[in-house]
């Protein structure tokens, strides 16, 4: 099952709420978190609503990469490529995950500890 039901990030997606939105392709979109852990917080997003990574299937392998690779980009979009970020994606209740559409973080502006809470 890689489909999931609407959720906040559908309703960004087809532009019925704001985002501040900062990357777009036809299949992945990434928007600045509204509320941000770090100075650079973005959410990147398949426009495919898979709930998470243990949802995905062989056939979003390509949409797997394409948010990684979007990633990077944005990185380098936003200035981070010098002194680094990361990338996290919390996958279910003991991931932390609170909006069931897959989504990738990217944090950066900051030293960003490990290990996480
Ligand atoms: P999760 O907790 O599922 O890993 O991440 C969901 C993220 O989405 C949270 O960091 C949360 O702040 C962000 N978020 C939730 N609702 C909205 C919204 O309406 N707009 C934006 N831009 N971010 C949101």
């Amino acid at each position: 099952m890689s489909a999931g039901g609407d959720t906040i990030f559908g309703k960004i997606i087809r532009r019925e709420i704001p985002a501040t939105i900062v990357y777009e392709s036809e299949t992945v979109l990434a928007f600045r978190d509204i509320n941000p852990v770090a100075p650079v917080h973005i959410v990147v997003i398949p426009k495919k609503p898979v709930v998470s990574v243990a949802h995905a299937e062989v056939e979003d392998k390509a949409i797997l990469g394409e948010l990684l690779l979007a990633c990077g980009e944005i990185a380098r979009q936003e200035g981070l490529d010098s002194n680094g970020y990361r990338i996290v994606s919390n996958i279910g209740r003991d991931g932390g995950q609170t909006v069931f559409h897959l989504h990738l973080h990217l944090l950066g502006g900051r030293h960003i500890n490990w290990p996480p809470g």
